[in-house]
């Protein structure tokens, strides 16, 4: 029985791949030495795997920047503005990832429902395919000459469509589906000499595939069956199930099927039922997206079940997914508590996972480490250190009542507007201010010791009254304290509670060079103390205006986080929800007038799915409420969202029940804020009419321009004015200068008061 992965991680055990990246940018690293990096990290992450027990090795996962826009140059899928600048190699990759002089970036956005971010693929009217398998065909090469039996890998057809956007507006973009069917065709019989396996990403099945091209995947598969040649094809899906999709699946011109059996377990069997006689299945039994130990022993139950099904001959065992979203390893990680620790594996472990399920599969004896593993899963399941029955307990209890506010909307709003006295379209801001070099300085040098608790403490009170003179001297309504001393807005609570801890090297990558290091959540998760409290009220004694508590929501700390997979998630997040609710409390009874919770993370937990949509937006959205309502009528509740497409989901987002909704609306534009007029949003919403991914400053003019657009669909009554998202990443000029217009541009829209 043959064990595969889908993907390594690429950035290295010690993220080499960014500091080659990065120095290559920065002109410190010349090309030849990029590629040597590059080449020596394909190598050893076939070694590691190939040491750990993967037999089948995936080349063409690795990447300098992002898979998917070297997909868009291999299909010679380039944007009419980077091409013909500079040669068409390296330096236009580059470009098209970051931009350039007189040239933006690509689009860039989420990749399914994970944290990695990939290049939007862009397609123009007629666009012309220019397909060159050159890097591909070379790195199999290179992997050969090593000894290795290698799969090429690269994202399917529909999935590309699915996620590219078209550059022509009225452009159908699925009118490409032909052409780039041939551009692959010349890509697959080019690669297919090059190897025996390969792997066709198609994720995008797990969500359907419209209903105008349904009827063409089977023809298009055989079709890239037919070019692959004597290369085998295997189809591979997941972060879900594809049973809803079993027409597609008859008669699959496939030599494999993979399936993610860790989202998705229930679909082995409709599956297994449909799947050809002559085509494998390729069983994702270890989970690519989490830092957990598998559990053999359920794993074994679901492999011995497709044993039965389908026979020894045809599985193979692989990961869910590609490993690109786990850490490298685990070996690295010396300072985690050793009790948490063996329950987890990283990328290289959970190669190591996949070769005894295999052996186990095929009859061999290797009852000694099955033992050990359920010796492990025993001592994790009865763990002190992750049990905590009081919060348990709460969670068990909770009512209705808590998750609902005492009054309607309406009804607060009275209260909340006497209380407040606040003008018609009030200004404010998401939370953080400029996190400007003395501000990381301070927080760092207080991380390593250098700086002590009072030091350090001085240190941001004066950042944050700093932050609240710029926003009085530019005349905002609402004031937040800057959250200086926040470095992640899951981080920060993510150390202030119980059950997170945090590792020291495992990384993962988010775009580009761009790694991020998830809290790790894996116990019950309480809140020993006030987290924010301390804070607020300083920043509230500087200022006569009202000051906004500052939070991060449940469900967004859930899915910033690695979370346990011994309980389901809805039930990790409504232990963050009552810890949560309990600082909502203390921030009231200090005084504060509103308590903005964030949830930019929302949409993101969304199941790909649509059948399974419905039950995560019940507990997600519980979740929040349970966060958030708490508290007396009088006290306002703000929510904020940024950067996904809300549109579809709006009638939750109105069941969060917040009083106050920031959110994002520079992406989606008029869009968002025709859903929220035609859906009658019935709360307050500020959309936001700054963009905060650059320095320019917005003008006046052009912000009343937005708030018009905004006033034709939400009443005046209820709208805020306020940017997109958080300012950390910008500089105080520029920040000072685009609130003053802020402000004035909200004042110019104002009426006179009767
Ligand atoms: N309050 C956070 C900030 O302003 C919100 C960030 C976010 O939406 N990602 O930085
Ligand atoms: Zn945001």
């Amino acid at each position: 029985m043959l064990t595969q992965t889908l993907g390594f991680p690429r950035i290295g055990r010690d993220r080499e791949l960014k500091r080659a990246v990065e120095g290559y940018w920065k002109g410190e690293v010349d090309r030849e030495a990029l590629a040597a990096t590059a080449a020596a990290l394909r190598a050893e992450h076939w070694r590691m795997q190939r040491e750990a027990g993967v037999d089948l090795l995936p080349v063409g996962d690795f990447a300098l920047y992002d898979q998917m826009l070297d997909l868009s140059l291999m299909l010679g899928c380039v944007p009419e503005r980077y091409a013909g600048r500079g040669e068409p190699g390296l330096e236009t990759m580059f470009l098209m990832a970051r931009g350039g002089v007189g040239v933006g970036a690509m689009e860039m956005t989420k990749w399914f429902d994970t944290n990695y971010h990939y290049i939007v693929p862009e397609l123009a009217a007629g666009q012309v395919f220019r397909p060159s398998a050159g890097r591909l065909a070379g790195e199999l090469r290179e992997a050969a000459r090593a000894g290795y039996a290698a799969k090429a890998v690269l994202p399917g057809p529909f999935t590309f469509l699915a996620l590219a956007k078209t550059a022509a507006p009225g452009l159908d973009k699925w009118s490409l589906l032909e052409p780039l069917i041939e551009a692959y065709e010349a890509l697959l019989r080019e690669i297919g000499r090059e190897c025996g396996w390969l792997q066709i990403d198609e994720p995008v099945l797990v969500m359907g595939l419209p209903g105008t091209v349904r009827d063409r995947f089977r023809p298009v598969l055989e079709r890239l069956r037919g070019a692959a040649g004597k290369a085998r094809l295997m189809l591979a899906t997941y972060f879900g199930g594809v049973a809803a999709q079993a027409d597609l699946l008859d008669g699959l011109a496939a030599d494999c099927l993979h399936l993610d059996l860790v989202r998705a377990p229930e679909q082995l069997e409709p599956v297994a039922a449909k799947l050809p006689k002559d085509c494998a299945l390729s069983l994702g039994l270890v989970d690519g997206r989490n830092v957990w130990r598998a559990d053999l022993g359920r794993a074994l139950a679901l492999g011995r079940r497709a044993v039965e099904l389908v026979g020894p001959e045809r599985l193979l065992v692989a990961p869910s997914c590609s490993l690109l979203h786990a850490p490298v390893d685990l070996a690295a990680e010396t300072a985690l508590d050793p009790e948490v620790r063996e329950w987890m594996a990283f990328a290289l472990q959970k190669c190591g996972e996949l070769r005894l399920l295999a052996d186990a599969l095929e009859g061999r004896d290797v009852a000694e480490a099955l033992g050990e593993n359920a010796r492990i899963m025993e001592r994790r399941r009865s763990c002190a250190k992750a049990l905590n029955p009081a919060v348990r307990d709460r969670a068990a209890a909770v009512t209705p009542e808590m998750t609902a506010r005492r009054s309607p909307y309406s009804v607060r709003n009275e209260e909340q507007r006497t209380r407040l006295d606040l003008p018609e379209l009030p200004t404010t801001t998401i939370g953080s201010f400029p996190q400007t070099t003395e501000v990381r300085a301070a927080r760092a040098a207080f991380k390593a010791g250098k700086l002590d608790r009072m030091g350090y403490e001085q240190a941001m009170t004066g950042f944050i009254r700093r932050a609240v003179e710029a926003q009085e001297a530019a005349g905002l309504d609402v004031l937040v304290h800057g959250e200086p001393e926040r470095n992640d807005m899951v981080e920060y609570f993510g150390e202030q509670l119980d059950g997170f801890c945090f590792t020291k090297n495992g990384w993962v990558q988010s775009y580009g060079t761009r790694c991020v290091k998830p809290p790790v959540i894996y116990g019950d998760v309480s809140r020993p103390r006030a987290m924010t409290v301390a804070w607020w009220e300083q920043a509230a004694a500087m200022t006569k205006k009202p000051m906004k508590g500052m939070l991060t929501g449940p469900v967004t700390i859930l899915c910033w986080s690695f979370v346990r997979d011994d309980q389901p998630r809805s039930a990790t997040c409504r232990q963050i929800a009552l810890a949560i609710r309990d600082e909502v409390a203390d921030l009231e009874r200090a005084g504060a007038p509103m308590v903005q919770i964030d949830e930019p993370a929302l949409r993101e937990g969304l199941p790909l799915e649509p059948e399974n949509r419905g039950e995560y937006l019940d507990w997600a959205v519980e979740c929040f409420r349970l966060a958030s309502t708490g508290v007396s009528d009088a006290t306002q509740i703000h929510t904020h969202m940024c950067y996904a497409e809300f549109n579809e989901i709006i009638e939750w987002i109105a069941a969060m029940d917040a009083d106050v909704i920031s959110i994002e609306a520079g992406r989606s534009g008029m869009e968002l804020l025709e859903a929220f007029g035609r859906f009658h949003y019935p709360n307050e919403v500020g959309p936001g009419v700054w963009d905060i991914h650059s320095p320019r400053v917005p003008g006046v003019e052009e912000m009343v321009g937005l708030l018009e657009k905004a006033l034709r669909v939400i009443p005046r009554e209820r709208l805020w004015v306020n940017p997109d998202c958080g300012l950390k990443t910008r500089d105080w000029p520029e920040t000072e200068a685009s609130m003053r217009n802020m402000v004035e541009a909200a004042r110019k829209l104002r009426r006179p008061k009767a």
